[in-house]
């Protein structure tokens, strides 16, 4: 029996993009070849590659000032690269620490350079986005996380800021429409909403490149992989084909418009569920409630064993919350159906 999967990521895909990822591992477009023994370089997989860039700037609305890149290392190694290619070697950079991912972005940078944290939620285990703080042109940069996939809060509006806006997209990336052109660079592992671990997305505005006055080691160099078109080493064929994939079928479905609004209904059937049922209560300030993982506690502890056993026995795995939060983290990315939200508000129904 097919799982309803709320897991975190890697997580949930369109059903119809296992199928396609699965036929290419045997015969990839009808060449009598797996997609994982052609060469990288070939003319079938090159367009692969050049159209999984040229839908993401489709469905982002973006120009020709822009660069997609798809490269390996996931999101924890953007932490390090966008300050070698955007922190200069006098500068410094502001971060907002609004979860565990952006802490560790925030670590890396300061390996590489001066950095301030202009705004935090630790004190309150992260359980709301700060919102009142000034970034002026001082700084290189500002960087900050759209949404906190481990305590379920996202930004809802982004702040003008007088420098770079750079934003880890990793866990909402194409769930909701954004004026995407306000951001400078936006990176995101791809195994949250957009395919499987191994790949990780990078848009760039090209114009920012190349002012830090550092030398950077090769593969850390955005330079270098626009300039080789993604290919500067053997890109990781079959998580690109599988994220084309999924993008393709976003854009065949509605692109992020509809998305969006088959996330807002998810999100709606599922929070007003938790915020009408007195067993459970949720977790993050209700303003700046994530609508891709969703945490929620029970208010009584005694009921855990029964409810565990009733969402086990309905089918759902992957519900449990992160360990630094406990409870319960519903993720609900673009590929989660509402049947299966339903089935979930079902269960919490019942006990
Ligand atoms: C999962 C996640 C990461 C880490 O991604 P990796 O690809 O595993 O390095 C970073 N930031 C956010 C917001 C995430 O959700």
């Amino acid at each position: 029996m097919k799982k309803h999967n709320f897991s975190a990521g890697p997580s949930i895909l369109p059903q119809e993009v296992f199928q396609k990822a699965s036929e290419a591992i045997l015969n990839f477009n009808d060449s009598g070849l797996s997609l994982l023994e052609i060469s990288h370089r070939s003319k079938d997989f090159v367009a692969v590659m050049d159209e999984a860039r040229a839908i993401v700037k489709r469905l982002m609305n973006l120009g020709d000032d822009y660069e997609v890149l798809y490269l390996q290392g996931g999101a924890s190694l953007q932490f390090l690269m966008v300050p070698y290619n955007l922190l200069s070697v006098d500068g410094k950079a502001a971060y907002t620490n609004t979860g565990t991912w952006a802490a560790g972005a925030i670590k890396e940078a300061k390996m590489i350079g001066n950095v301030d944290v202009v705004a935090t939620s630790k004190e309150a285990n992260y359980s709301y986005i700060p919102k009142e703080f000034k970034v002026g042109s001082e700084y290189d940069y500002f960087h900050c996380t759209s949404n906190n996939t481990i305590f379920g809060t996202q930004m809802k509006e982004f702040p003008k800021v007088d420098t770079l806006l750079v934003c880890d997209m990793s866990s909402d990336i194409f769930s909701r429409e954004l004026d995407f052109s306000q951001f400078d660079l936006i990176y995101a592992g791809a195994q949250k909403n957009m395919g499987p671990a191994g790949a990780t997305l990078v848009v760039v505005k090209k114009s920012i490149l190349g002012k830090t006055g550092r030398t950077i080691p090769t593969y850390l160099d955005y330079a270098v992989h626009i300039d080789k078109e993604s290919m500067s080493n053997t890109p990781p064929v079959f998580a690109v084909y599988a994220s084309y994939l999924t993008l393709k079928h976003l854009e065949d479905n509605g692109g992020i418009a509809a998305a969006e609004a088959r996330n807002n209904a998810k999100a709606k059937l599922l929070y007003d569920e938790i915020d009408s049922n007195p067993n459970f209560q949720g977790v993050s300030a209700i303003e700046d409630r994530s609508f891709m993982n969703v945490t929620f506690t029970l208010t009584d502890e005694s009921k855990q064993e029964a409810f565990d056993a009733a969402w086990k026995a309905a089918g759902i795995s992957g519900l449990n919350g992160h360990r630094s939060v406990g409870g319960y983290r519903a993720s609900i990315y673009n590929a989660m159906p509402i049947e299966s939200v339903q089935v979930l508000v079902d269960v919490m129904k019942s006990i």
